[in-house]
């Protein structure tokens, strides 16, 4: 059960993960850097013999690493092969169109400036046309007391009472569902627990199943599944699927995991759903129908949304609020439509089961009282390794015993079905990791047949019971609710989110909204760098077929290894990998491997640059046409970038800071790449005329400063007492010259300004038994105003391509940075903080921005970066209540203005006061919170976490949703340009820009991936992922296939 909550995925899932996040750099950094960059320093620290047991693991990941080299080095080859197709003349292929005009006139095109208006979205615009029972979990919030109040033996609930004749015209259906709750990684890592008990399960299920055709099992994991079934033989493949055409197995949601709900970006649910259910339809030919989703720690309508879509009719929810589940039940509303906050209609409804308990193991699932269900569990017969906490143990069904047993559960069948509304009930039996053994399997289905058997023979119980897949519940629910004839028993509408989840007293769970912010930063840069290895991918496979070399490119070979990373970020959205809630063991020495070269990859690296010219390839990823800063190190001050086609281009070089006052070189120019296209650009020595330099001014109140620079002007006021200003077309803020944090911003168009504040504070952690964990957020109140020992060194960077203002505190060093640019680029401040608590415990640190925007009690949050959820801060909620998770951004907003802060990693968010918008960057925490991790965070690591932060002006509007500017910022943000450096052998290739599509696609398109689709004779078909942002009704798969062909499969997510 999640109380005993998996300790090492993040272990070996953090391994797995990093070790995919090199594999990524490096083939994205193939062409710039020699072919014998290998992953193994740093390798000899692993002396810690807890670790060696993964050797052997990381041993086969650091091969599969190399093998990933191959593919972006084959994608490149091919793009280079490319170029003798494209000259072969279709105009809109034509590689060098977009920097044949001259470049400062592209840069005066006007800037795109898009208000926040309600005729950008059309659907934004129609009335909302709620039914009457609809239920909006945010009045839900309104209406509740939260007053924890005792219920008796169900304590969270209240007293459930019956009539013994109420089931006498139609008598009460049952459904017992067993299942087991395979974490992909807990305890031990994913390939042990598969060795030690999942592949027994597995078996189990194709032997035990077929002892007696009445015995029923569901499946949710496909990362497990999948693994089997490649060591199964074929006779046991049959078995299976004969057990699925019976209905005696059933395959539940089919993603390669059961992914966290709150940190989860909808590309990565997209992207592993896709992965299960494409495995499925390969492998088994079986289609999900019914969602299960017992363990994440709260549950959002994004995930609602995409089972919909991706054709499931039912799903089931767990963790949910005590007290949100208490009014469900009595109101008789556990089952209900799920619909979408922005769906005026029913389009997006799916059918939802929430659980009424405490959990999903068997105490809490039979009915209202954990004692009694407890007894009912047969694998706590005494003797077992297992036993019932509440000091009365199961006993095995017979025939002396059965009359007076079946009594006893069909009262709690009877009491858990009252809090439904049709005579249907579903009981589910397992919990984690069960049926591994053939006696479990024994003495459960064997007792509890007993027990069908004795109720369905006797007609004056009013029963039938049986065991079911959860699908066989759900059907036989809407025959009585939704067929015609049973009116009374229809299902309420319900809108909105099961976030902050709490379990008991005021335990809210929005700690793992931050924990282990270090990976969430990881999991978002890896999802950008596996969807533009998935678009090239599908561009060359498309170029390459329709131009007719395809065999020059290992299509089916780079598709095994873009399967495999995309099945590690799969992985990586577990609800205990990415939630960052597991154990340390390994992630200490892994995450420190990762971190030191994520370090030197990130940057890519220009040696030896000469006089002769190195070419660096710029990849957009995003679908328009863009213009954006691209950033390399560099070996001199002297350094000149021209286009391909000889233009200069606007470039600055600046220092890259060892401390916050020594430096050596960076070069940062503005590039302009055509949408999904790669740009050229030529980087040589300058004598003259090159790129400016940027100047520099360091300041700190009371203290001596000497600063280690040459190549750059330096100045060091004596008087620091006027504000610090930097500014850019759009934009001017003002910072103070004591702490370089912000205090004003204006906009450059409208000359309105406003009082926006950059605040760091802390929070401790509750002096009461029970203390903040990796899950847990418990504080000892309000937060408290970071207040640095000793006065910060602030740096000010004045270019011509960006400026910014940098103050080193001792635990954060924090950047507030304008870009030059007109445009999206130069329309919001960048903010990046490099948080380091590493000393600290019991610690967690905040950002604030502390604005004048009248925005009350209200916020508003995004959900997995696909829809805005509004918020309300509320003081009958403790603090840590009225956390919520931030996949993408959060703003606040008055009737004139919004500020919005976007952000490029999840993280806990919160509006505590007016005019505030506060982030939790890390957390650092000395003691375990008793959900079964047994350990506190203490392996906390430097940390990025970078922002977008943008002033908007808007017109009162009832309805909320994120800006064009808004959505398109945070593209950017989240995908930036790719740069590649050419090696020097490759130089002499003759190389030219690449121009994949005739134009940008409208800025309201957004296209979420292009991923390719193995046929069974070859890769040809490509599946097209689109979100619509907007209105504008464009015949996209018309679009794109007049650039695919006719091979074009088109799977449409809205
Ligand atoms: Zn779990």
């Amino acid at each position: 059960m999640m109380m005993k909550l998996s300790r090492q995925f993040t272990v070996f899932g953090s391994a797995i993960f990093c070790v995919v996040i090199f594999s990524l750099y490096l083939m994205l950094d193939h062409l710039q850097l020699d072919h014998t960059k290998s992953p193994n320093n740093g390798g000899d620290k692993l002396q810690n013999g807890q670790l060696s047991i993964l050797q052997d693991k990381i041993d086969r990941l650091e091969r599969l690493l190399s093998e990933n080299n191959e593919i972006i080095a084959n994608i490149r080859d091919s793009v280079i092969n490319l170029k003798e197709s494209v000259k072969d003349g279709r105009g809109g292929l034509d590689g060098g169109n977009m920097s044949q005009g001259h470049y400062l006139e592209l840069l005066a095109s006007p800037p795109l400036v898009l208000p926040i208006d309600s005729q950008d979205c059309q659907f934004a615009t129609r009335e909302f046309s709620k039914p009457a029972d609809g239920v909006q979990l945010l009045d839900v919030y309104d209406l509740l007391t939260f007053d924890n109040h005792d219920g008796g033996v169900w304590k969270q609930g209240f007293d459930i009472t019956y009539q013994d004749n109420e089931w006498d015209s139609e008598p009460l259906q049952v459904f017992v569902v067993p299942h087991s709750h395979n974490d992909p990684g807990w305890l031990k890592t994913f390939d042990d627990y598969y060795r030690d008990q999942t592949q027994h399960i597995l078996n189990n299920i194709v032997v035990k199943l077929h002892e007696d055709s009445r015995r029923k099992m569901i499946w949710s994991e496909i990362s497990y599944f999948s693994k089997w079934w490649d060591n199964i033989d074929n006779q046991k493949r049959d078995a299976v699927k004969s057990l699925f055409e019976q209905g005696q197995l059933e395959i539940t949601t089919g993603g390669w995991v059961m992914p966290d709900e709150a940190n989860s970006h909808y590309f990565a649910l997209i992207d592993q759903l896709l992965e299960g259910h494409q495995w499925l339809e390969r492998n088994v030919g079986v289609k999900p129908q019914t969602g299960w989703a017992v363990d994440p720690f709260g549950h959002s309508p994004t995930q609602a949304y995409l089972l919909k879509q991706a054709g499931l009719a039912n799903m089931l929810i767990q963790r949910v609020h005590y007290s949100v589940k208490k009014h469900f039940a009595s109101q008789e509303t556990l089952e209900f439509f799920w619909r979408q906050n922005w769906d005026p209609a029913s389009s997006t409804d799916i059918l939802c089961h929430m659980m009424p308990f405490y959990s999903y193991d068997v105490p809490h699932t039979c009915g209202p009282d954990p004692k009694i269900c407890c007894q009912f569990d047969f694998k706590r017969l005494p003797g077992g390794r297992v036993n019932c906490p509440w000091r009365v143990p199961p006993q095995p069904i017979t025939d002396g015993n059965v009359q007076q047993r079946v009594q006893m559960l069909l009262d709690q069948y009877r009491k858990k079905s009252k809090l439904f509304r049709t005579k249907v009930v579903m009981v589910p039996l397992g919990d984690d990791f069960r049926y591994a053994e053939a006696l479990e399997w024994d003495q459960q289905f064997q007792n509890y047949q007993k027990l069908f058997d004795y109720m369905n023979s006797h007609p004056e119980l009013h029963v039938k019971a049986q065991f079911g897949t959860i699908t066989d519940y759900f059907n036989a629910l809407r025959k009585l609710s939704i067929e015609p004839g049973h009116p009374s028993a229809s299902l309420p509408v319900v809108s909105g989110d099961f976030f902050t989840y709490a379990d008991r007293d005021d335990h809210y769970w929005s700690g793992y909204f931050t924990s282990r912010p270090f990976y969430k930063r990881l999991d978002r840069v890896l999802e950008s760098h596996l969807r533009a290895a998935e678009i090239l991918y599908s561009l060359t496979l498309a170029n390459i077929q329709r131009f007719g070399k395809l065999n020059d490119f290992p299509a089916v070979e780079n598709n095994r290894l873009l399967t495999e990373a995309r099945r590690n970020l799969g992985l990586f959205q577990h609800h205990d990998a990415i939630a960052g809630t597991g154990k340390d063991m390994v992630v200490i020495d892994y995450g420190t491997r990762c971190h030191s070269d994520m370090d030197t990859l990130i940057n890519h690296e220009l040696k030896g640059l000469s006089f002769s010219p190195r070419s660096v390839v710029v990849y957009n990823p995003t679908e328009q046409d863009r213009t954006s800063v691209v950033t390399v190190y560099v070996n001199t001050p002297h350094v000149c970038v021209i286009t391909d086609h000889g233009h200069p281009v606007p470039a600055q070089v600046s220092a890259v800071w060892d401390d916050s006052t020594t430096a050596s070189t960076e070069l940062s120019f503005v590039a302009q790449v055509p949408a999904l296209g790669l740009g050229l650009y030529q980087l040589s020595t300058a004598v003259s005329g090159g790129a400016e330099t940027a100047e520099y001014v360091f300041l700190r109140q009371g203290g001596e400063l000497s600063v280690n620079m040459k190549h750059f002007t330096v100045n060091i006021p004596q008087d620091a007492s006027t504000p610090l200003s930097i500014h850019n077309p759009h934009i001017q803020i003002w910072s103070s010259p004591t702490t370089g944090l912000m205090e004003r911003l204006k906009l450059k168009e409208n000359g309105s300004e406003h009082q926006i504040k950059v605040e760091f504070a802390w929070y401790g952690t509750t002096s009461n038994r029970d203390k903040s964990g990796a899950y847990l957020f418990l504080p000892d109140g309000e937060a408290k105003m970071y207040s640095p020992a000793r006065s910060p060194v602030i740096r000010v960077t004045k270019g011509s391509v960006f400026s910014e203002i940098t103050t080193s505190f001792d635990h954060v060093t924090h950047t507030l940075r304008l870009y030059n640019v007109q445009g999206v680029e130069g329309q919001a401040v960048e903010i990046c903080n490099l948080v380091d608590i590493r000393r600290e415990f019991n610690h967690e640190i905040a950002m604030r921005l502390a604005s004048d925007v009248d925005s009350k009690d209200r916020f508003f949050t995004d959900l997995n970066g696909f829809q805005i959820q509004p918020r309300r801060t509320m003081a009958k909620l403790p603090l840590q209540a009225n956390f919520y998770p931030m996949t993408s951004m959060a703003y606040i907003q008055d009737p004139g203005t919004r500020l919005t802060l976007l952000t490029a990693q999840s993280l806990g968010s919160a509006s505590l006061v007016s005019g505030q918008l506060e982030v939790i960057m890390d957390r650092r925490l000395n003691q375990d919170d008793n959900r079964g991790l047994g350990q506190g965070v203490l392996d906390n690591k430097v940390t990025p976490s970078t922002f977008r932060l943008l002033l908007e002006k808007r017109k009162p509007s009832p309805l909320s949703y994120p800006s064009l500017l808004s959505h398109v910022s945070s593209l950017y943000l989240n995908h930036p340009l790719i740069s590649m450096a050419v090696s020097t052998e490759a130089q002499s290739l003759s190389l030219t820009a690449f121009t994949p599509l005739a134009s940008s696609l409208p800025c309201d398109i957004h296209l979420v991936n292009l991923r390719s689709i193995q046929s069974k004779v070859m890769l040809r078909s490509t599946s097209l992922q689109q979100i619509r942002l907007g209105c504008i009704d464009l015949n996209l798969p018309g679009f794109i296939s007049s650039l695919f062909g006719q091979n074009t499969h088109s799977a449409l997510l809205h």
